[in-house]
């Protein structure tokens, strides 16, 4: 399974979880790897990618830092090294759609970015890559597609950039009402484009999520492709976003869970990070074994078409010892 990810992902000068933690989840990999997962780089973005979905006076100005109000509206300092890491990481996202559709499935170190809007960033999100790789899979022949949102915040930023696009649905179940949104307003009035649950008690996270997929299901919508938004920010101890009752374990279970229900329905699954913050209740180390849940899941539970790739095997003894290790929550670091 390749993975995307480059050093340009780090580039910003801005130094937050979000512009940070792809190196940190790389660098662990280095150390303990997980079997069947191999880094790769992505190519970058085109001009013509980014301004399919976004404003060009918005893609201008993060390019050149003028007017500044609009290259900040992420909500942090522009500096060159902001735009050859949005081309980087959004790319990433691109990437591993296409090859996701190649080959059954595929992620990146990059994060989906689910603020975004058309004409502006917010809560931290630049470019919407997840729409941006929606687009992409479609032009490459990819005729529905659906965005598995799992971050603790909605994707309102989403939402209203899939907006009237019947091939790109949404299936979003937050912690958090940041960026909160209603299907009417995203142009869906029927509420079957966009499905957005708040969910308010932890200790029902895991159902709530079954319910939305068993929802959708009943639909009997047939998807090419799951782009998988897997932010780790409903964790317990996450600064924003953490929600008290899901724990390492419970997000763990939603890994093993989004990938067999994946695996079952959907012949191409994408993957990315999302949201995940240090503080009190979560250092670093914590939050790479939190992301790589994600890797780890994907690596082992779900197979991949053709013989003789590393993933393509049920999961056996190398993979099931990697799982076991991830779901113990360690990856071999103090
Ligand atoms: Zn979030």
């Amino acid at each position: 399974m390749k993975v995307f990810y480059s050093s340009e992902y780090v580039g910003s000068a801005y130094a937050f979880e979000t512009t940070r933690k792809a190196k940190w989840v790389a660098d662990s990999l280095a150390r303990v790897p997980i079997p069947g997962i191999v880094l790769v780089e992505p190519p970058l973005l085109t001009w013509e990618q980014l301004v399919a979905v976004h404003d060009p006076a918005y893609v201008r100005a993060v390019q050149t830092g003028i007017p500044r109000h609009l290259a900040e509206s992420q909500g942090f300092d522009w500096d060159p090294g902001l735009w050859p890491m949005v081309l980087s990481s959004n790319g990433g996202v691109v990437a591993a759609a296409l090859e996701a559709l190649q080959t059954g499935l595929a992620g990146s170190l990059s994060s989906g970015l689910h603020h975004a809007r058309r004409g502006s960033g917010a809560g931290f999100c630049t470019f919407n890559g997840l729409v941006i790789a929606a687009r992409e899979a479609l032009a490459a022949g990819a005729e529905s597609i659906l965005i598995l949102d799992l971050d603790a915040h909605c994707g309102g930023g989403t939402a209203s950039l899939i907006a009237g696009d019947p091939r790109i649905r949404q299936v979003d179940v937050a912690v958090n009402s940041f960026d909160v949104y209603s299907s009417s307003a995203a142009g869906d009035p029927g509420g079957r484009h966009v499905r957005l649950r708040v969910v308010q008690d932890g200790d029902r996270y895991l159902s709530e999520i079954e319910k939305e997929l068993e929802e959708i299901e009943r639909e009997g919508p047939r998807f090419d492709l799951c782009l998988y938004n897997a932010g780790m920010d409903p964790f317990e101890g996450c600064s924003t976003g953490g929600m008290k009752g899901i724990s390492h374990d419970t997000l763990a279970a939603r890994e093993r869970l989004v990938c067999a229900w994946c695996r079952d329905r959907i012949p191409a699954v994408a993957f990315v990070l999302a949201g995940g913050y240090i503080g009190w209740g979560l250092d670093a180390g914590g939050l790479v074994a939190l992301h790589r849940l994600t890797l780890a899941a994907a690596a082992g539970a779900i197979s991949v078409p053709g013989s003789g790739s590393p993933t393509d095997r049920p999961p056996g003894a190398a993979a099931g010892r990697a799982r076991d290790a991830e779901t113990r929550g360690s990856d071999g670091e103090s």
